[in-house]
């Protein structure tokens, strides 16, 4: 007979879960295995860099700019919208989530703002 390592109860040998060399009962051992899932920058921070790693979240669009800023550089949101032939609300959605995914940024120049890769 041997005790569950987080809260003490009595476990039988074949009912003992071990979790890192300590042994638990069932419950417990669904608990770690289980975390809650709310508030976890990291699983965050995870699901983000395989999106990017992927890439297969990109519509054709969001490769179009992505492709436009790499030939040409730093682009105003009209430069953009001009030589793709879409609208400026197609160009700030698709835009949105290249920001998000951390493929590209906006900046500010003088008055104006520019659109270009996050790396450049
Ligand atoms: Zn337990």
């Amino acid at each position: 007979m041997a005790e569950c390592n987080k809260c003490g109860t009595s476990i039988d040998a074949d009912e003992s879960y071990d979790y890192q060399g300590k042994a638990l009962c069932e419950d417990c051992y669904i608990d770690v295995m289980n975390p809650p899932k709310t508030c976890d920058p990291w699983a965050v921070h995870l699901a983000k860099s395989t999106v990017i790693q992927e890439g297969a979240q990109l519509t054709p669009l969001q490769e179009k700019i992505l492709n436009l800023l790499k030939e040409h550089g730093a682009l105003q949101a009209e430069e953009v919208t001009a030589k793709l032939q879409i609208s400026e609300s197609e160009f700030r959605n698709a835009f949105a989530t290249l920001r998000h995914m951390e493929l590209a940024r906006g900046f500010k120049k003088g008055m104006d703002t520019y659109y270009t890769l996050f790396n450049s």
